[in-house]
């Protein structure tokens, strides 16, 4: 589907994606437990959902296919059973990812022709460093516009506004830019769950302060600092056994 190819890269010394320096941004110290130390985090019911779907949309928008058989039918073969807590659970999750496909499949027809290509990755080097990430979806308008699609599965829709700013969104524009030479108009967030497709136009502005932090962030996973801080522990996985946990149950 796709003509774009994703740059080489010459040799460097450390690699990461946006999830490493989403966490590392977060806290150091969540990153040692996750990257460094190999700790698991278990599937949780909506992080289970999410995965799901995901992987049932990435399935079938590779395969070509149109009809919602096939996509109901990747529904099937990607759900995911771990991390809901009893079959009940897991019942109700699965009815509503159909819901969900079934909508996005009534709305995608007239898109589709668009899609230049899913699950694109982009590769580019920042100073001695890797950045690698993957697009969930890149759609290109008549008039020659690109538009980078990243999928939610969450019940709530972000804002315009929020989709401008998002640095997940802005860490998938500037590899587009970057590394695959695409100079994205449009970011969308695709909300699959409930059924919004929220978009803002790109701004380049901000990009070179976005990578001297992706920069920053591989640099100091490289020299093995590892301080905590601790702003995310109510939201940390980690939050009841580590040591520097400011939101352990009393
Ligand atoms: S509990 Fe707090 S300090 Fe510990 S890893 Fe999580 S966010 Fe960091």
């Amino acid at each position: 589907m796709s003509s774009l190819s994703a740059a080489s890269s010459r040799p460097v010394s450390l690699e990461i994606s946006y999830t490493r320096f989403r966490i590392y941004r977060e806290c150091p110290w969540k990153y040692k437990l996750l990257f460094v130390d190999g700790r698991k985090i278990p599937l949780t019911p909506k992080s289970s959902f999410g995965l799901s779907l995901h992987r049932a949309l990435e399935a079938w928008l590779e395969s070509g296919e149109i009809s919602l058989e096939s996509l109901l039918s990747f529904l099937r073969s990607r759900w995911l059973t771990d991390g809901y807590p009893d079959e009940d659970s897991e019942a109700r999750s699965y009815a509503k990812a159909v819901r969900a496909m079934t909508r996005f499949h009534g709305e995608e027809e007239s898109r589709r022709a668009r899609t230049v290509c899913v699950e694109k990755e982009f590769v580019w080097a920042s100073g001695a460093h890797v950045i690698r990430g993957m697009i969930d979806r890149i759609d290109q308008s008549p008039d020659g516009a690109y538009e980078l699609i990243d999928y939610k599965t969450g019940r709530g829709a972000p804002t315009p506004e929020q989709v401008a700013a998002d640095r997940q969104m802005r860490f998938y524009a500037l590899g587009a830019r970057r590394g695959l030479g695409l100079d994205p108009a449009v970011l969308t967030v695709d909300c699959v769950v409930a059924g919004e497709r929220v978009s803002a136009p790109y701004d380049a502005a901000g990009e070179d302060a976005l990578d001297a932090d992706i920069r920053a962030a591989a640099s100091g996973i490289e020299a093995a600092a590892f301080p905590p801080d601790t702003k995310y522990c109510p939201r940390c996985d980690f939050k009841s056994d580590c040591p520097y946990s400011a939101a352990k149950a009393p």
